[in-house]
């Protein structure tokens, strides 16, 4: 019987998946289930999406695309990240791929030999441990708990440097902790960066859009320009166009790094299909009053989770500034039962919470921080109160 390569194996199903499996099974057994568990954005996109997509289909010459991604999509994308703060990039700076999932996998194979080293913190999208694992690259995980409310600080950072990572992957704002770094924050961070030239530095920052209380996208670059020659920024349409499924990721970053990617994919996508492209180009250049309105509506949304969840004793709730995620402290539960049966850790915490209350939240040890749970709040706002006041009555329960 031949075997199967061993980087299959260093490849774990997501835990994610598990925990809205489960909630599927109840559900379709007839159990109220409310759903905190899915990163998904939960809305579509503006009408002119759809009449972009359709105009192509009208069109539609039904050939390969190009590698890098139509001309018409780069410039798109060129426009939107001028307006995030970027400056000085051309199409030759820029590849595409099928989604950001995939754009990081392809960045990955592009600049990660085996057992060289990325860094990147803890609480991490689940992802970035498991494509490290793929291409057999040594993860080193940078913890940062609760109390540096989930964020980097300079010193971790350049202690992690002083091993010379070949690549150094930052996610702002964050999945799962919904956490987003300042200015001055970004600056200090940059400050150290430019100091470790022999490392790539990725930004994945595809919740770029999803940013309250005025505190604005702010990027390695724009405090120390020089970082341009080695750091890639990585977006999406999924979160912020509503488009997760339409699979639209992109990267600007050195013209070395976009034609890397741009090889790899003429080796194994080719191209995105050309519906998706116009959809994509209309989402990017058309109208932004969806997004604009949906990061509102989380703003709203984020202040009930927060204060529904500070209002239970022991659980420490950092304030989400971005994304649509909370990752508050749970800890205060392990070692106590429910009606009779104990919770020694988080994955139990949350199986016990989805069979008694019917709320499915996901694990922190999925994202690398095992004291916590990521609630993802972009549930029908008629769901999210009750959701929370089930935690809420989870935990008084608690002996
Ligand atoms: N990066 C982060 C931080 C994410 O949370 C996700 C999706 O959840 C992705 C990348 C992947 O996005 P895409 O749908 O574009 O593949």
């Amino acid at each position: 019987m031949p075997q199967l390569a061993q980087r299959v194996g260093r490849a774990k199903p997501s835990a994610i998946m598990v925990i809205a499996e489960k909630a599927r099974q109840l559900k379709a057994a007839g159990r109220d289930i409310i759903s905190f568990s899915i990163g998904v954005p939960n809305f579509l996109p503006g009408e002119h999406v759809y009449e972009a997509a359709r105009e192509a289909l009208k069109h539609d010459s039904g050939q390969y695309g190009s590698n890098r991604g139509a001309d018409a999509l780069l410039d798109a994308f060129l426009q939107h990240i001028e307006a995030l703060g970027f400056s000085g990039y051309g199409r030759s700076n820029l590849s595409i791929g099928i989604g950001a999932k995939q754009v990081l996998y392809n960045l990955a194979e592009a600049m990660l030999n085996e057992g060289e080293e990325i860094c990147f913190a803890a609480p991490y999208w689940t992802t970035y441990h498991d494509i490290a694992d793929i291409v057999g690259a040594k993860a080193n995980v940078l913890h940062c708990g609760a109390e540096q409310n989930y964020k980097l600080v300079p010193a971790q950072l350049e202690a992690a440097l002083q091993r010379k990572p070949k690549v150094f992957l930052f996610n702002n704002p964050s999945n799962p902790t919904g956490m987003v770094y300042t200015r001055e924050e970004i600056a200090a961070l940059a400050d150290v960066l430019a100091k470790y030239p022999d490392t790539w530095i990725i930004t994945d920052d595809i919740y770029n859009s999803m940013v309250f209380d005025g505190l604005g996208y702010n990027n390695f670059v724009f405090a120390r320009p020089e970082l341009r020659d080695r750091l890639v920024f990585v977006d999406s349409v999924s979160k912020t166009y509503g488009m997760p499924g339409w699979r639209v990721g992109l990267i600007a970053g050195p013209e070395s790094v976009a034609k890397a990617v741009t090889t790899l994919n003429s080796n194994h996508i080719t191209s995105v299909p050309e519906v998706i492209t116009a959809a994509a180009v209309a989402a990017f250049a058309g109208p932004q009053d969806v997004p604009r309105a949906k990061c509102e509506e989380f703003a709203g949304k984020r202040d009930v989770v927060v204060e529904a969840l500070s209002a239970i004793p022991g659980v420490v709730c950092p304030r989400p500034q971005g994304a649509f995620y909370a990752f508050p402290d749970i800890s205060v539960a392990f070692g106590k039962s429910y009606q009779g049966t104990k919770i020694t850790n988080d994955v139990e915490f949350c199986a016990v919470l989805l069979e008694a209350t019917g709320v499915a939240c996901v694990p922190g040890s999925a994202f690398g921080e095992p004291r916590a749970m990521r609630i993802s709040y972009t549930c029908p706002t008629a769901q999210l109160k009750p959701g929370l006041e089930r935690i809420q009555a989870f935990f008084a329960q608690l002996s």
